[in-house]
């Protein structure tokens, strides 16, 4: 597609779009795959020392704070293992008190467990760090630039710069892992164009896996609350919808988070609305969190997160009519 008709979806009312561009995605990934990839998720800190304004877990946010040990990390593991996983995803905040050592082992225990796929997101490190990791058996790497203008990624992420994250993006790259990356779709600010320009970024750096979300506002954020005292608003349902249909059509190979919000946002992101309308569109991954729900409910980048497990999984495979795999 061109730039010019990715336009055209963007612009498109929502009845064209279900009728014609929805059908066409699914039709591409039915021919290419079919495959709805159930993953295991493990947020195994959520202490950060960053100050993303829309992050619900920034420093300084009023939440409880927990940190999992090695040991824990694997015995989460083990158990997502025992019960038919062979993906797993661990993810964290940056937490520097964490230690890239204990990171490193907990990756070396879970190659161990015999996963044929881990995925990680815990920040930016360097090129040296990412190799390693590479080497204790970790195979995808999720570091997202959220938003593809330097300005606008320097003022909403002001612990970090464009620069220091696109030179991460591209040391995991160098390293051989999977690159997952993508942007937040519909964000306070985010005009067409620049919607535009972030699709194109994950084209073209090939990834392998679009983590995207709707910008969804956390309570107590610099963003949610608005320059001007008016509290922001959620991203369109629709915008998210499209721009995973049109990363379908673009590139059809790659897995697409379709744990995605319904209209009620406060049912968090494993809704049967949103989840198969997602599915519908091209999205391929669901997400079964391995934490207990009191430390779930404090991962918390964004609000009313709930994940659910393997029956959603099953019960989202046959109304889209995918074949599931853990
Ligand atoms: S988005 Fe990630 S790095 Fe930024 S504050 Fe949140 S957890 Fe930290």
């Amino acid at each position: 597609m061109t730039k010019e008709e990715i336009r055209e979806i963007l612009r498109m009312p929502e009845k064209q779009f279900r009728e014609e561009i929805l059908p066409a995605a699914r039709e591409v990934y039915r021919e290419k795959d079919n495959t709805l990839y159930g993953m295991a998720l493990l947020g195994y800190s959520n202490i950060c020392r960053n100050q993303c304004l829309y992050c619900g877990m920034r420093a300084g946010q009023k939440i409880t704070r927990f940190r999992l040990s090695v040991e824990d990390i694997l015995d989460s593991a083990r158990i997502a293992r025992e019960s038919g996983f062979s993906r797993i995803f661990l993810i964290s905040g940056e937490d520097p008190g964490y230690g890239y050592e204990h990171l490193l082992k907990a990756v070396e225990g879970i190659h161990g467990l015999g996963f044929q796929e881990i995925s990680l997101a815990c920040g930016e490190f360097d090129a040296d760090q990412y190799d390693e990791l590479k080497a204790a058996g970790a195979t995808e790497y999720v570091i997202k630039y959220e938003m593809g203008q330097k300005e606008v990624f320097d003022r909403l992420n002001p612990s970090t710069n464009f620069e220091k994250r696109m030179k991460a993006i591209e040391n995991v790259k160098k390293s051989g892992l999977n690159l997952a990356s993508g942007n937040i779709v519909d964000y306070p600010g985010q005009t067409e164009d620049m919607l535009l320009e972030d699709i194109a970024l994950m084209q073209e750096l090939d990834i392998s896996w679009a983590p995207i979300v709707p910008y969804m506002p956390a309570k107590g954020t610099p963003l949610a609350m608005g320059a001007d005292g008016v509290p922001a608003k959620p991203g369109e349902r629709l915008k998210i919808l499209k721009e995973i249909a049109i990363m379908r059509i673009l590139m059809p190979e790659i897995r697409i988070t379709a744990q995605q919000p319904g209209d009620d946002l406060s049912k968090g992101l494993a809704t049967e609305e949103g989840n198969l309308d997602a599915l519908m569109a091209g999205g391929n991954i669901l997400f079964c969190d391995l934490l207990p729900v009191a430390q779930a409910k404090n991962f918390h980048v964004v609000d009313n997160r709930e994940l659910k497990g393997i029956e959603h999984f099953k019960k989202m495979a046959e109304l889209s009519g995918m074949k599931l795999s853990l």
